[in-house]
């Protein structure tokens, strides 16, 4: 693994997805500990106007964004700032392996997150990862790309940050269990047969988290927590039936560890991911910092209930992806984004998330204990088509 910079000198950053919920959050952060974090690198999608005023605050050494248009106008916005512009997926890959960067910030969201990471990864780098869709889609590659390169991963998302913290200190043949909390979203008390009639809208106003699109719909319909076990599965190595869901409305306790000897760890806080994202970036120590305290009194009382499979059968369906190994996770992780974003365009139900994944996952899924990259794509793009097909949108 690269040496990390010691305490003394900055950690320099890349954060990709940098224009996004945590992408900015990440760079909050940055603004709070300007004498411990740079930042080398920036990345966005297509927002070019957010890009190039983080790119004329932060003095990166380079940016990168996915679109042509977009890729034009920032080279005529950057040029003579000494600011390189890099585009595309091969830009992505190629900044993450720069010698001039520590710590890689995984902000982006989906598939388009596993080769920038594995890329990473393979040059040894520390990877502070939120998008969870690379661990669901490509876990045993990640696992095995790190034992072979001796990268490093930090989790940011908030309970699996939560579980990290708590194992701080443990062996793990101490570790009997693991509890995610998930708050249950929108819909856990909407009345079920309603559930048809959900929109984007009402999907997207989650009650404690401010996320991006894809994560809160991912929340409503409680795919967010089947692709945290996955995710949990990977990071802390656990056979799916040693990982529990226990809904918290509040988001307050963010997961547990339960131990052998019948003790259990919380990790509690705030629902704010700059928590999380913080102690990634400054793992392993601990940073003092403003960020809102709980207050136990107005707090009062912390419920918790068991997930009703009825009303969030997708929870079930990752459980099972998990079980059948190979490209499964892929096909639901894939199935699922092209499924959620249909929903988001108007094109097809909030139930027809979990049925076009379902579907998807009986039929393509395949076998094979380490997916190479390429399988993995290919695995990705044929649930996408699928998916588009079972649900009457033509495939390109
Ligand atoms: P977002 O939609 O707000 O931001 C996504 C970022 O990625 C943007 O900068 C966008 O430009 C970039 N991006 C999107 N698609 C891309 C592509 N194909 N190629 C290159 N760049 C692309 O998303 P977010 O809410 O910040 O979530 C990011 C990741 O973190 C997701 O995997 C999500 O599940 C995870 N996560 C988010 C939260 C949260 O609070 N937002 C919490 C836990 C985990
Ligand atoms: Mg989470």
């Amino acid at each position: 693994m690269q040496e990390i910079a010691d305490t003394a000198s900055p950690r320099r950053l890349a954060v990709l997805g940098a224009t996004g919920s945590i992408g900015t959050q990440t760079l909050d952060i940055v603004r709070l500990f300007p004498d411990r974090l740079t930042v080398q690198v920036l990345t966005a999608r297509r927002n070019v106007a957010r890009l190039l005023q983080q790119a004329l605050e932060f003095r990166p050494a380079c940016v990168v964004i996915e679109d042509t248009e977009g890729y034009r106008q920032l080279q005529e916005a950057l040029c003579g700032t000494g600011i390189a512009v890099l585009q595309g997926e091969e830009g992505l890959c190629a900044c993450v392996q720069r010698p001039d960067v520590d710590v890689v910030v995984a902000a982006l969201v989906g598939f388009a997150g596993l080769r920038p990471v594995l890329a990473a990864l393979k040059a040894g780098k520390q990877v502070a990862l939120a998008n969870k869709e690379t661990l669901v889609a490509g876990g045993a590659l990640v696992r095995e790309t790190l034992q072979r390169h001796g990268g490093r991963l930090i989790p940011i998302d908030s309970e699996h940050s939560a579980i990290f913290q708590c194992l701080v200190g443990e062996a793990s043949s101490a570790v009997e269990t693991l509890i995610l909390t998930a708050s249950g979203g929108p819909f856990r008390t909407r009345p079920l047969e309603t559930f048809d009639r959900i929109t984007p809208d009402e999907a997207l106003c989650h009650p404690n988290w401010s996320m991006g699109a894809k994560v809160t719909i991912d929340s409503a319909t409680m795919m967010n927590k089947g692709l945290e076990v996955i995710e949990a599965h990977w990071l802390f190595d656990l056979p799916a039936d040693r990982i529990q869901v226990l809904v918290h409305p509040q988001s307050i306790i963010h997961s547990m560890v339960t131990f052998v000897d019948g003790s259990t760890k919380a990790q509690l806080g705030i629902p704010d991911m700059r928590l999380p994202i913080q102690y990634a970036l400054s793992y392993p120590e601990r940073w003092e910092a403003p960020h809102e305290r709980i207050d136990w009194v107005q707090l009062g009382q912390l419920d918790f209930e068991a997930p009703d499979p009825a009303r969030f059968p997708c929870l079930l369906l990752a459980y099972e992806a998990l079980r059948r190994g190979g490209t499964a996770p892929a096909v639901l992780n894939a199935a699922n984004e092209q499924a959620v974003q249909l929903f988001l365009q108007e094109q097809i139900r909030f139930t027809d998330i979990a049925r076009l994944v379902e579907t998807a996952l009986e039929h393509l899924s395949e076998p094979d204990s380490v997916p190479s990259y390429e399988h993995l794509q290919d695995a990705d793009l044929r649930a996408r088509q699928y998916v588009l097909e079972l649900s009457g949108v033509a495939a390109h």
